[in-house]
């Protein structure tokens, strides 16, 4: 089978798996079976670097996914426990997870005994492939229980089709392995010397986004509800549920340092996205109060002190602030009801 007929293939099969079947059960059988002679390559190493007395991470520098990178774009989270590694977010492809665990086994010596996807956006669980090869089948993945849906629906297969494209096939040989064990609000994981504490706040990147504090370290990963000079993808996400959040989280958590999945980790990455998200929302909120069309509401968004200082840092934001201003301004419009 050449590529072009593969990738036919994979689209017919997907066709038919949403209309018939899971999707990603249909996709898995498949991509197994041909996954031994059409792979993307292997990624390069990227260092590991260590946060605090029990988290590690392997940082990345891009935002987005390119055929450069291979999908490299977030950062993959290693919590190293007296029973072995906790992985948090498995990054974009089946190679980034091999990178990683080739990483960890050379660095810190110890199998990986859990997995924890924060939420269904792919560049967070496609590396669950990789740790299931590695470590078997019934290595748990944990997940909030509408992630584990997300992934098992339409979800799944559509995040694997866009990083392929994205990465023009560097990440083929990808098949999706959804999060297998239910984790809620209030859930405390305790792994040897280590104390897991699983926070969800409703709607705030995504409906279903989970945030893990390690207890003993101060630290709290906090997926993509918060990012570092990254614009989010709010499409699925809230305004109004992400300062709640970020309010509900430093009242009930001890965090020194906050941890995001794009971008460096430090005290203030709730406090910069916040005041992004208020330039952002705040003004549409407004314009919606005044009856200002989107149009204004843009500009105002635009002219706002809190956007305008952080335009130029904040990676992709000319290509969506016209998207998310949109996005807060219905958001707007749906609270003033
Ligand atoms: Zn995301």
């Amino acid at each position: 089978m050449n590529r072009r007929l593969f990738l036919r293939s994979v689209a017919a099969i997907s066709a038919l798996g949403a209309a018939e079947f899971a999707p990603w059960q249909a996709m898995s059988a498949f991509a197994e079976e041909i996954s031994d002679f059409v792979r993307g390559p292997a990624i390069k190493d990227y260092p590991l670097r260590q946060i605090s007395k029990h988290v590690w991470i392997i940082f990345t520098p891009d935002a987005f996914p390119t055929p450069e990178n291979q999908g490299m774009m977030s950062n993959v989270t290693f919590v190293n426990t007296s029973q072995g590694i906790v992985v948090v977010d498995t990054g974009a492809s089946v190679q980034i997870g091999e990178m990683s665990i080739r990483q960890l086994e050379r660095s810190l010596k110890k199998p990986v005994i859990a997995i924890i996807n924060t939420h269904y956006h792919g560049d967070h669980w496609l590396g669950n492939h990789a740790y299931v090869d590695r470590y078997g089948n019934s290595l748990p993945i944990y997940a909030h229980p509408g992630t584990i849906q997300a992934i098992k629906g339409i979800q799944g297969s559509l995040w694997l089709t866009l990083i392929e494209k994205a990465t023009n096939q560097a990440s083929l040989g990808t098949r999706i392995v959804p999060p297998n064990t239910p984790l809620e609000h209030g859930a405390v994981l305790k792994f040897g010397d280590v104390t897991l504490r699983i926070h969800h706040y409703g709607t705030v990147h995504t409906p279903f986004d989970l945030c893990v504090e390690v207890v003993q370290d101060g630290v709290t990963l906090v997926g993509d509800i918060a990012m570092d000079r990254r614009i989010a993808n709010m499409d699925d996400g809230s305004y109004l549920g992400t300062f709640k959040a970020y309010d509900t989280l430093v009242k009930k958590t001890g965090t020194r340092i906050w941890l995001p999945a794009h971008g460096e980790p430090g005290e203030h990455v709730l406090k910069w996205n916040r005041e992004l998200f208020e330039g952002i929302y705040r003004p549409c909120e407004q314009a919606v109060k005044n009856g200002l069309p989107l149009e204004e509401a843009k500009a105002l968004v635009l002219k706002d002190p809190r956007v305008a200082s952080r335009a130029k840092e904040t990676r992709g934001f000319e290509a969506n602030i016209g998207k998310y201003v949109s996005i807060a301004y219905l958001e707007a419009e749906a609270a003033g009801f």
